[in-house]
Formats: structure tokens, C-alpha cells, sequence
């Protein structure tokens, strides 16, 4: 856990959030500046930075099964299951990471595929 994380303090409940589901090493809440009707950011529990971090990470089997779990999960319970949906991690500056903690986003809800809609 890293003190002066946002990720971190919203895991441990110190800053408010939409929190719609918990596994034992990862939790997932809502995004506050949706980019699609759903917009939902899982995250692990532990504070790990990227996803190039997170071959080091003794559990990083039991994240990864933790994070897919919700995943799935949301995308059903979202009703974007069978319609589709996009899963993104962004890793590092240039990617646009504006928060140093891994997440990856569940986007879903409406078309964003080619040509746009
Ligand atoms: P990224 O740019 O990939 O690091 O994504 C960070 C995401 O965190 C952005 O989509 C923000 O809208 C989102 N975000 C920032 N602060 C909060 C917060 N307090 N609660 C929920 N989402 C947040």
C-alpha cells in the first residue's frame, strides 16, 4: 500500500467511491469521468504500479484470476456481455497513465468499433 495513492485509499475506503464488487485481492468501482455508459475500473488490492510490475509479484496468478473474475462478472451484470466491450490497461506516460497504480478499464455500452458510429 502506498500512502499517498488514490488507487491505494480508495481500496482502503478513505476516499469515497462508486464500489460495485470485491474479490479477496482486487475490487472494481465505477469510473468518476465515464468515457461510456459503463466505465468501470478494476484494480488490485496491493499497490502495484503497472503490468510490467506484476510479473514480480508473488500472487500474480491469484490477482490476475481475481481481476478476469470481476471482469466477466461486470460485464454481465452491466449487460455487456453479448454486446461487447473493450478492456484497457494504460502503461506509463506516453499511454496516457494518469494514475500509478494498475487498473484496467471495462468499457462498454455503446458502438467503438470502425468507421464510428
Ligand atoms: P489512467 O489515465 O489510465 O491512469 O486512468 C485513470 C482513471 O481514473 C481516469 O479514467 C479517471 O477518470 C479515473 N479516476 C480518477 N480519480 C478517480 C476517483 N476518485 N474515482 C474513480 N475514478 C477516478
Amino acid at each position: 500500500m502506498a500512502d499517498d495513492c488514490l488507487f491505494c485509499r480508495i481500496v482502503r475506503k478513505e476516499v469515497g467511491s462508486d464500489i460495485i464488487d470485491e474479490k479477496p485481492t482486487a475490487i472494481a468501482f465505477r469510473d468518476v469521468s465515464p468515457q461510456a455508459p459503463v466505465h468501470v475500473l478494476i484494480v488490485p488490492r496491493e499497490h502495484i504500479p503497472t503490468i510490467a510490475d506484476l510479473i514480480s509479484v508473488p500472487n500474480s496468478c491469484e490477482i490476475l484470476s481475481d481481476i478476469f473474475s470481476l471482469v466477466n462478472d461486470i460485464a454481465v451484470s452491466e449487460g455487456i456481455s453479448q454486446s461487447g466491450y473493450r478492456l484497457v490497461a494504460n502503461v506509463g506516460e506516453e499511454a496516457g497513465q494518469a494514475v500509478d497504480h494498475l487498473h484496467f478499464h471495462l468499457l462498454g455500452g455503446r458502438f467503438m468499433g470502425w468507421p464510428p458510429g
